[in-house]
């Protein structure tokens, strides 16, 4: 594992600027369009996966690159060129990462290929975890997957929201309560495969941001899957619980109690895809953020109001020294945490989700202060922070709010249930 570097090594630079390449030629000029249609932006997901920036092979790339660094410098650059487009590129990533984090390899090695499709027919999918009824609060889950020993299969049955990707996936991942009694500890990843009968989507959401990005509930009506369709397998499965029953009956950590980071738990199979795509998450946040600071930057040096470029006025400039420094504080924590996650470091101060927090909330600050220095046009459609100030509120939403990192960073710092 190597030791944490800030220096990109010349493979990274390049396929930096590919990326860059692509997300400058290809998306930015297509970003206003596909905001505006609010629809999945197919012909750009597949030229990417034409030039191999969609593919299984590139991410798990990235993935595996043993300094960390892959994963959040290809985020950042994606979701410079349009934070909406992007996450309809990289969506399917938070499902490969479900079954990476949780799946045997002879699962990854099926399912995961599927998500993605080929350069002819490419294919989305889904992670599926978030109800009406549970959204920070993972452990009011409802959604329910009973064995059926009579045929080997299980049954799925409730209703998921929000779903990136949900009803127009080709591979759906559903988190699913196995245990009601074992709370968030009682819950199973499983994989739903392509055309299963009783999955459906319900309702498109419009948003406010990342519009090209799809997001819709998916119902489950008495849903058979496959027995080898739950994640790591039954035998894994039988043993966890065991395992967490045995703790409960010697009054370890009551199924109530919040769930820790880095503190030897038996972690649910939400937070195992969560914890790994925190850093990712912040990275994409950095992305957004950076394109507004270049292009406030750029509009500071060019207007001129009382004679003179409004980047003169220290009140602009000063704006953009904070902008700067914010943005490159958030690369600094995610690339951290990135570079921890990959040396299979634990984050016993939280660290995926102080990156996640800081980047967040970076993105929404400087996203404002983009739009404040562009004035009225800034306010409009016409000029692109306006989208990317839309975009960036999203970053303190999913995956986790950023009450819900600060709770997780306070309990992990302190080893007290904070509420
Ligand atoms: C565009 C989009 C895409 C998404 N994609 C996916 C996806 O692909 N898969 C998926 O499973 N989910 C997805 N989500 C769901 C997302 O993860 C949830 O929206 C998020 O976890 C928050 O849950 P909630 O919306 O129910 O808000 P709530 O949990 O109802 O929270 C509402 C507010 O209360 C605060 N709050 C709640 N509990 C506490 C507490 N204990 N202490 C302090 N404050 C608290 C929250 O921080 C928030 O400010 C997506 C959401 C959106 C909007």
């Amino acid at each position: 594992m190597g030791d944490f570097t800030l220096d990109l090594n010349d493979d990274q630079r390049s396929v930096r600027d590919w990326i860059h390449g692509f997300a400058a030629d290809v998306m930015r000029p297509a970003a206003a369009e596909w905001d505006e249609r609010e629809e999945t932006p197919w012909p750009i997901i597949q030229e990417a996966a034409k030039i191999g920036l969609y593919s299984l092979d590139f991410y798990a790339q990235q993935f595996f690159d043993p300094t960390g660094l892959g994963i959040p410098m290809t985020m950042e650059e994606l979701f410079w060129g349009d934070a909406g487009i992007a996450l309809s590129i990289v969506g399917t990533g938070l499902a490969a990462v479900g079954v990476l984090a949780n799946g045997t390899e002879e699962q990854i090695g099926t399912w995961v290929p599927q998500m993605y499709g080929d350069a002819d027919d490419v294919k989305v999918a889904a992670f599926c975890s978030s109800e009406p009824d549970a959204g920070s609060d993972v452990g009011a889950m409802r959604t329910r997957a009973v064995y059926d020993e009579a045929t080997g299969e299980w049954v799925l049955n409730g209703t998921k929201t929000w779903a990136t990707n949900g009803g127009i996936a080709n591979v759906h991942v559903v988190v699913a309560v196995v245990d009601p009694d074992l709370g968030t500890r009682g819950h199973a990843s499983f994989i739903v495969p392509p055309g299963t009968p009783g999955l459906s989507q319900g309702q498109k959401f419009k948003k406010h941001g990342i519009r090209a990005s799809h997001t819709a509930e998916v119902v489950l009506e008495d849903v058979r899957i496959p027995g080898d369709c739950l994640l790591g397998g039954k035998d894994k499965l039988d043993e966890r619980l065991a395992r967490v029953r045995e703790r409960e009956a010697a009054g370890g950590g009551g199924v109530g109690a919040p769930p820790a980071e880095g503190r030897g738990r038996v972690k649910n199979a939400a937070m195992a895809t969560f914890e790994a795509s925190r850093p990712a998450v912040g990275a994409m946040a950095v992305g957004t953020a950076r394109a507004a600071y270049e292009y406030a930057l750029e509009y500071a040096t060019g207007r001129e109001q009382f004679g003179r470029p409004i980047i003169d006025n220290q009140g602009v400039a000063f704006q953009l020294a904070d902008m700067r420094t914010q943005i490159d504080a958030a690369r600094l924590l995610v690339w951290r945490a990135s570079w921890m996650a990959t040396a299979g470091k634990p984050f016993s101060s939280a660290e995926g989700s102080m990156s996640k927090l800081f980047a967040s909330e970076t993105a929404k600050k400087v996203t404002a202060q983009a739009v404040q220095i562009l004035g009225g046009n800034g306010y409009t459609r016409e000029y692109p922070v306006e989208r990317m100030h839309r975009d960036s509120a999203i970053y303190t939403i999913f995956e986790g709010t950023s009450e819900i990192q600060r709770l997780v960073i306070a309990r992990t710092l302190s080893g007290v249930p904070i509420r």
